[in-house]
């Protein structure tokens, strides 16, 4: 009998929205003959996340007493907790065609995809100043949460849906994607009750494999969760990341303690709130913990290092079953002789490496994004205690690939992502 944490709500069971068999082909007939209105992207992979019963346990986009309570006091009306708006606009003549009651088709504005069929139940209007100043704490526009909450239409759109679609994600990232009910599978067939997450976006180096070990000390196993969506030119995408990782745990991990899997939706950079929404779904996945490192789903300088870890304690106890396994930046430490953290290490100075790649003085190993991308494009050295060389290889190769065909983008995005 399974141990995994059960899903969030009331109810606890998980809720897909997604139709499937004779029900899935009459909703799309049906679809073709309704009034179409567009997503954005954002949009989509909640539909998504919906669909797979990652949102579990939401039935459609929220409406104005749901949207409020999610801003104002990190629950819904009927007091489930949920801390970030989950919600659809529409222009002001789109909305003033629809009746109440009236059901639409959501277009994904990308692809020309229906992603669902919604029953429309209510329109509103919200202020979005209130929303980004209590969601993302700034009103900045150049804060990239922000500027998606501004650019949305004028009025929101509330009601049920049913889900359609999972656009290409099945395909394109076979054996990666997973939706809950898969990744819970997995955990079981394992006999793991507990399962820290590892939220990735770029790729698994040292640092991020030292995460996963000390996670892999205190539960049964770790679920690298990679985001397979929209990413920046220059990113690494999802493929070669995943071969890293393959490559990782081939060789420097007991592979029956890690699983592999990737989820549909976009960043939203809200930092602490963010956290919170991660640990949520990831309890939808089967994850009792998830491993929330410095400035977790953060940008810029909007917030402070540890706010994503302390927001976990702020929350009502009980909101989520799944808990913050908190870290600490991780690194390699020259004086200490091993890998270590901000938390551990009692060494300051950052260690000097030649032109080659090789250690001249001080401590700890800090690399940026950028300057492992430069490292990597002009085949200088990377540091085995930075990255192993089965997965520097791999960089390389994909690197030397995309030097080939784009090599001026490459340079324009590594110098505007020194950040990450
Ligand atoms: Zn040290």
């Amino acid at each position: 009998m399974s141990q995994l944490v059960k899903p969030h709500g009331k109810d606890q069971v998980l809720k897909p929205l997604l139709l499937e068999g004779e029900e899935l082909a009459d909703a799309k007939k049906k679809a073709t003959t309704l009034k179409k209105i567009p997503i954005t992207s954002r949009e989509t992979g909640d539909a998504i996340m919906m669909g797979i019963g990652g949102f579990t346990p939401l039935d459609g986009f929220m409406d104005h007493d749901d949207w409020k309570g999610c801003v104002k006091d990190f629950q819904m009306a009927d007091g489930t907790f949920w801390p970030i708006p989950v919600t659809l606009s529409a222009t002001k003549a789109d909305a003033d065609s629809i009746n109440f009651g009236e059901e639409i088709a959501l277009v994904d504005d990308e692809s020309g995809e229906i992603m669902g069929i919604m029953t429309v139940d209510e329109k509103y209007g919200i202020d979005k100043e209130l929303e980004c100043k209590e969601v993302f704490k700034t009103t900045d526009e150049d804060h990239p949460g922000v500027q998606k909450v501004m650019a949305q239409k004028e009025i929101n759109l509330a009601g049920p849906i049913k889900v359609l679609s999972e656009l290409d994600f099945p395909t394109a990232f076979e054996g990666i994607y997973q939706r809950p009910a898969d990744a819970r599978a997995i955990f079981e067939e394992r006999g793991w009750n507990t399962v820290a997450a590892l939220q990735l976006r770029n790729p698994m180096h040292n640092s991020h494999a030292y995460l996963a070990k000390v996670a892999i000390e205190v539960t049964d196993g770790v679920y690298v969760h990679q985001l397979l969506g929209a990413l920046k030119p220059g990113d690494i995408p999802a493929h070669t990341r995943v071969k890293c990782i393959d490559a990782l745990v081939q060789n420097y991990f007991r592979p029956e303690r890690v699983v592999q899997g990737g989820y549909p939706l976009d960043m939203r950079y809200a930092g602490p709130r963010e956290a919170l929404l991660h640990a949520l779904f990831r309890q939808n996945y089967g994850c009792s913990h998830l491993i929330v490192g410095r400035d977790h789903a953060g940008v810029g300088d909007y917030y402070g290092p540890f706010d994503a870890h302390r927001i976990f304690d702020e929350i009502p106890a009980g909101s989520l079953m799944t808990q913050a396994l908190k870290m600490d930046w991780t690194f390699f430490c020259y004086a200490c002789g091993e890998m270590a953290s901000m938390k551990t290490c009692p060494h300051t100075e950052k260690a000097v490496l030649d032109e080659d790649g090789n250690y001249v003085s001080g401590d700890r190993l800090l690399l940026s994004g950028t300057m492992l991308r430069k490292m990597l494009s002009e085949n200088k050295a990377v540091p085995a205690e930075f990255s192993k060389p089965e997965v520097v290889v791999l960089l390389r190769e994909f690197y030397s690939s995309l030097e080939e065909r784009v090599e001026v983008k490459l340079h324009g995005a590594a110098t505007g992502d020194a950040a990450k």
